[in-house]
Formats: C-alpha cells, structure tokens, sequence
C-alpha cells in the first residue's frame, strides 16, 4: 500500500471536499499541486512566448518548456527529439493517421485495429483508411475480450502496413501483450501506434524495450493539466513525415514560391502552444516517478482485488472483467441503465464513470448500453473501496424491483 495520507497532501481537492472518494481516473486525474503551481507561476510571473524571445523572461520560459520534453524522453526511455508536444492523446493518435498514414497507406494495405480500441484510437485509422481504401482488420477479442497474441496472429498478414492498438484498455482494463504484437509487427514490416492514454499515468513504460513506433498519451491522466499530451515516435519515422500545420515557430525559410521547416520535433508544433501547461507536466511526471510507477501499479491491483471480493458478493452486479490485472473494474447492476445506477453513486459523493467510455464498439461487443466503470488511482484507499462497494450494495438494493 502507497501512503496515501501522504500523497493527498500533494491533491488540493482534497482539503476542499472532505468526502470526496473520486474513483474516475481513467476518464481524468486529480490534479497534483506541485503541476498546478508551475502552470499558476508560469501565467502570473511569465506569460512570455518561447523559442522567440531575446529576453530573460521568454529565454527562461523556453528552458523551462524544454525541461519538460527531457523529462518526457527519460519518462518513456526515448530521445528528447523524438517527444513531439500535442493537445492530447487524441491529436496525437489523429497525427499518426494523418501524418504516417495518408503518406504511406495504398490501396489493398490492412491496418489492424480492434473492437476494444477508444474512438480516439479507431476513427482516425478508420478514415484514412476508407480516404486510401486500404483495408480495417480487427484482432478478434478473446473469450473474456482480451486482445491477445494468438488472435493477432489470425489478423496479422504481409498486407499489414499498419498496426494501431491500446497498451491498456480504458473499458476492461486490460494490458494488451504490446510488446510480442510489435515483434510479430515489425515482421512484417508495419508500423505499430500504441495508444497509451491508460498505459503512461499507471504503467513503467519504455519505448526503447517495446519498439513501438508511435507512442501516445495525454497529460492530465497522470495528474497534470489538460490540454496537453505526447507523440513519441521514432526519430527515423518523424524525420519523415510532413508537418501536420503550418505556421509561426516551425518555419525554417519562407519565400513566395517555397519553404523550409525546422528539424524534428519542431516542425511539428506550429504557433503558439500552450507553454504554461506544457510546463507544469514537468511536475506530474516527476511526482509520478517519486512514487515509482511499479508502486502505483501494485497499488491500484490491490484495491482493485479488494473492492473485486466485495463486488462478487453483491446480487445481480454483472461484472464484465473478473480476471483483469489493472485498476478497472466494469460492471452494471441487472436490468439497470448505468446512467440510473451512477446517481446512486453520486448521492453518495463516489464519483464514477457511466456510459459508453468513448469505445461504442466494445461496448456492443459487450452486449450491453453501457457501463459503471470505477478506477483507482494512487490518491485511493482501502476507505474509497469501503464507500464504492456500499454504494453499489444501495444501487443493487434500490434497483431489486427491476430484476
Ligand atoms: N485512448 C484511451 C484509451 C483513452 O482512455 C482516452 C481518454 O479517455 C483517449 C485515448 C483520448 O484521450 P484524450 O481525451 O486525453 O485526448
């Protein structure tokens, strides 16, 4: 067990809400203090612009901007060229289909993807696929809805250009066998996207040791700001690819007639972006570290095993991941729509998640509307598992009448 009287002392909201038992972090993080005060110190004693300034204030406010990418590379094992800055997961993912795919895809390509991806992860690969007419190709999920190596096997030919799957899924929890996938990828000469806006805040995550090609996540999972996420690819990759905007920053040489970027990652961050977040990343990701990410992981296995007891225990709770290894728990109570179950919860000041989690696919797969879906993080506690498991014993018991 971390010590988590310790670590709320780094979550503001917690001194403002006193019963708070937020059990939604796979949807956003708390935000952590340390990441708020840089971006409060950077908008009320900075607010300059970085990489133009021949100023003190812009010259600091670029060091510190690029402090952020360093921490960023040493987070993931990468180089400090290869972490391009984004608005998030999504504009990252949409980056790698823009950018890799509309310049590599050609008619008859496959692209495998699967059912338990978010749409962030799905639709850009969905289009640009359709726009080149190369081909979609599902892993098929397994029994329990797991992706795994053998069923990527089946999916997996010489015509795979591309491979684009999440390293855990934000619906069932599941860490998908990344690493084995990317072999068997790299076989066949594709390219592999991991989308890790679940992976990055809760796994030790080393892009060197995968050999992923893209990597992908968003800052305020891990308890930084929003607004502001991470592509990592490949130096090789990225030196390849065009710019996705054009504009102030990125720019080399403009003439009328023609044009010049900076070298990567530069060139791939037109116009102003948004510095102070940038910068207060920097602090979550070393919070994170302090606490050690394998800690965090052990942490949320093991409340997550505890309220899982409890959980199987309650009549009609249908659980839709009973043998996942991570801090998601997916459930339903019978013949109750997760909307109407999910104001029991809230009556109750236990903030969770209801619905269909932006993954309508899997949720099909699932045959079900939607879900409950409760995830911990390294802020909960054996106290959090207590009120979430008598919450779901009032949900079950107030909504008996429907089974
Ligand atoms: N991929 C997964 C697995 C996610 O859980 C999310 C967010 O919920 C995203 C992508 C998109 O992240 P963002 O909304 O931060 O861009």
């Amino acid at each position: 067990m971390l010590d988590v009287k310790e670590i709320r002392r780094h979550f503001s909201i917690y001194e403002s809400e006193k019963k708070l038992c937020y059990l939604d972090s796979a949807a956003s993080a708390l935000k952590l203090k340390e990441s708020n005060e840089a971006l409060n110190k950077y908008l009320e004693h900075n607010g300059t612009n970085v990489h133009r300034g021949v100023y003190k204030l812009s010259y600091e406010a670029t060091l510190a901007y690029e402090e952020t990418r360093e921490v960023v590379a040493n987070f993931l094992n990468a180089k400090t060229e290869e972490i391009v800055y984004t608005r998030g997961a999504t504009e990252a993912l949409n980056m790698t289909a823009l950018l890799y795919g509309m310049k590599y895809l050609n008619e008859g390509d496959e692209v495998i993807s699967s059912e338990l991806e978010h749409h962030s992860s799905l639709m850009p690969w969905l289009k640009v696929a359709t726009l080149k007419k190369a081909k979609m190709q599902y892993v098929p999920l397994a029994s329990d809805s797991r992706i795994t190596v053998e069923n990527f096997k089946k999916v997996l030919s010489k015509k795979t250009k591309v491979v684009c799957l999440t390293h855990v899924s934000n619906v069932l929890g599941y860490i998908t066998p990344i690493k084995e996938i990317i072999k068997l990828a790299h076989e066949v000469g594709a390219v592999v996207v991991v989308d890790g806006a679940q992976g990055a805040p809760h796994l030790k995550v080393d892009v060197k040791d995968l050999d992923c090609d893209f990597y992908c996540f968003s800052a305020h999972k891990l308890c930084g700001p929003t607004g502001v996420g991470i592509l990592y690819g490949k130096k090789s990759i990225l030196d390849n690819l065009d710019p996705l905007y054009y504009g102030g920053d990125m720019a080399d040489q403009v003439y009328l007639d023609k044009m010049t970027y900076k070298d990567t990652p530069y060139k791939f961050e037109a116009g102003t972006m948004m510095i102070g977040e940038v910068i207060a990343l920097k602090e979550a990701i070393l919070f994170l570290e302090k606490v050690g990410l394998e800690n965090i992981q052990k942490h949320e296995e093991y409340l997550k095993d505890l309220a899982l007891k409890e959980l199987k225990q309650i009549p009609n709770v249908i659980i839709y991941n009973e043998n996942v290894e991570t801090g998601i728990i997916a459930f339903n109570i019978k013949n109750t729509h997760p909307h109407d179950a999910a104001s029991v919860y809230d009556k109750n000041n236990v903030c969770l998640r209801a619905g269909h989690h932006c993954a309508l696919p899997v949720i099909r797969h699932l045959q079900c509307v939607g879900t409950l879906r409760a995830s911990f993080y390294l802020y909960n506690d054996e106290e959090d598992v207590k009120k979430f498991v008598e919450a779901t014993k009032e949900a079950a018991k107030f909504f008996e009448i429907f089974m």
